[in-house]
């Protein structure tokens, strides 16, 4: 049994609904496919939930409305005629979203985020396995949160593993189909309240959803050859890494190669499940495969941040910065949900480098302002090299001022400001 994840961009529109098809077509396995929003419509829920919440009725209604004419006109050029049963199926989706909509926000922001925000895998997922039907390929819907349970933390819920484990291997069983569709992102409570397991959470379901059922593989269709050892977008020379280890992937997405969620590796890791990371537009490519092996031959690959602020934080008293206020800096970033992209101390000041995020930046500070003395640099960038030399970071320096720099055994990390311009 195999799991499929196909992202936004392989569903963006309908031709890239029947490439999906074709790719499928090419399998006669078992296969579980976890399918994400359409294209960017995450993106467009989002914007509904802020007005939503906001009170702004004329902006939520013409918002409701191109969501709603995205997803028809997607299913115009996939179904023959809108007396096609999809077309009742997605109008019922559509309908309860209306209905939800229509209510008054509750208190809880990030549980209305959830209910609303549910719909865009609700709606791709309909749309996808209606499709696959239609073409003849032996598919099934199959509704995540009947069997993947999380706690009741809404836009960032986790998966409690025991209960979900016995609920998806009841029903995720392939007696009247070969192929399962269902929802990448979604989970439900144990009262059957919809959640969310964060943003771009569909790589981390298909890994879930692998674990639960022991399949005996992965594979992620990307727009992208595999993982590569550079964004494209600032390196001309990329390489295709063909083979990398768990522990290699899970520290690539962790210093944020944007390839991987890096949530995924962990759960495959633990059951030695492979992952693929394949290219959906050249199927037939090799790509990516990330399982246990450790390989010789390391190529080092560089991950880029920019816009980025180096925060430098020294006690109002001039004390050392120890431990009792590392504890209350720390506090401050998990409290107001900071992630800590680099960190480093000396005898006098902590510094970190963090996205620039002004508003909670700007709640840090005040929250810290008391007690310490807080400085900051803008408009930096941190780079990542994993198995770097000498020659590697030459060549992310070059033009640049190397204003921290951190090295281990495998990564070094450089916090550099761009100086190319005052030459
Ligand atoms: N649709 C969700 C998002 O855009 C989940 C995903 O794409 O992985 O965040
Ligand atoms: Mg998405």
């Amino acid at each position: 049994m195999f799991v499929f994840k196909f992202g936004g961009a392989s569903v963006k529109n309908a031709t890239s609904v029947k490439n999906l098809a074709e790719i499928l077509q090419k399998f006669s396995d078992n296969i579980v496919v976890v399918i994400s929003a359409m294209g960017k419509s995450t993106n467009a829920l989002e914007q509904i939930v802020e007005y939503y919440s906001s009170g702004n009725k004329v902006e939520l209604d013409i918002a409701f409305e191109n969501f709603k004419a995205f997803h028809y006109y997607i299913m115009k050029d996939l179904f023959e005629s809108t007396e096609h049963q999809s077309y009742q199926k997605v109008k019922a989706v559509f309908d309860t979203m209306s209905e939800k909509i229509s209510d008054k926000p509750t208190l809880n922001y990030d549980f209305d985020y959830d209910q609303i925000v549910s719909n865009g895998e609700l709606l791709s997922t309909l749309i996808v396995s209606e499709y696959l039907k239609a073409v003849n390929i032996n598919a099934r819907w199959k509704d995540i949160r009947e069997s993947v349970k999380t706690d009741n933390k809404y836009r960032e819920a986790k998966v409690e593993w025991d209960i979900s484990e016995s609920l998806m291997k009841n029903n995720f069983t392939f007696e009247d189909g070969n192929i399962l569709v269902t929802q990448g992102f979604l989970g439900s409570t144990i009262n059957n309240l919809t959640t969310t397991l964060g943003r771009e959470g569909s790589d981390y379901s298909a890994a879930i959803i692998a674990y639960l059922l022991e399949a005996e593989k992965v594979i992620i269709w990307k727009d992208v050859p595999g993982v590569l050892n550079a964004d494209p977008k600032w390196f001309d020379d990329t390489i295709l890494l063909e083979k990398i280890s768990y522990k290699d992937a899970i520290e690539l997405a962790f210093y944020g190669t944007s390839v991987i969620h890096p949530k995924t590796i962990q759960p495959l890791k633990r059951k030695s499940i492979p992952l693929h990371v394949k290219s959906f537009i050249e199927p037939d490519l090799k790509g990516t495969l990330v399982t246990h092996h450790d390989y010789d031959k390391l190529i080092p690959s560089f991950i880029f941040k920019m816009d980025q602020v180096l925060i430098s934080i020294s006690a109002r008293d001039l004390s050392f910065i120890a431990e009792d206020y590392l504890e209350i800096i720390l506090g401050a970033f998990a409290r107001n949900g900071l992630n800590i992209n680099l960190m480093q101390n000396s005898a006098t000041s902590f510094q970190i480098c963090v996205n620039n995020d002004r508003n909670r930046i700007g709640r840090i500070v005040n929250d810290l302002e008391k007690q310490f003395h807080i400085e900051w640099e803008n408009e930096l960038e941190l780079v990542t090299i994993r198995y770097f030399d000498q020659q590697t970071i030459d060549r992310v320096t070059i033009n640049k001022e190397v204003i921290l720099e951190q090295h281990n055994k495998t990564t070094a990390q450089m916090v550099i400001r761009d100086v190319s311009e005052k030459e």
